[in-house]
């Protein structure tokens, strides 16, 4: 199965601008207008300081991985194709972190 027929995430209001910047190839994160708090996933409201004003900006782009493993499962017929493939827990420099794969397969 190629990378084009994998199931997509639905953007919503909040991760809208998040998905635009990835098919533009660009990482981004988002800022709280009020307090200059970065926040991942994307929200309305600032856990900080309740402002709703946010801004996109860009992150820094570098970022440390801190656990990562090699799936061997096939939890999605439609992804068997891609099995096994790296799952990743990464922590951006910006302070941010999150899990990802990568978009190829291990051999
Ligand atoms: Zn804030």
């Amino acid at each position: 199965m190629s990378l084009r027929q994998r199931p997509r995430p639905e953007p919503d209001r909040d991760s809208a601008p998040w998905w635009e910047a990835v098919r533009r190839h660009e990482l981004t994160v988002q800022r709280c207008e009020g307090c200059g708090t970065l926040r991942f996933p994307a929200r309305a409201v600032c856990n900080r300081c309740r402002s709703r004003a946010s801004a996109w900006v860009p992150a820094l782009g570098t970022a440390r991985v801190y656990s990562w493993i090699v799936n061997h499962q096939v939890f999605m017929r439609s992804m068997a194709d891609e099995v096994p493939f790296p799952v990743l827990l990464v922590r951006l420099d910006d302070g941010l972190g999150g899990g990802g794969t990568t978009a190829s397969r291990t051999t």
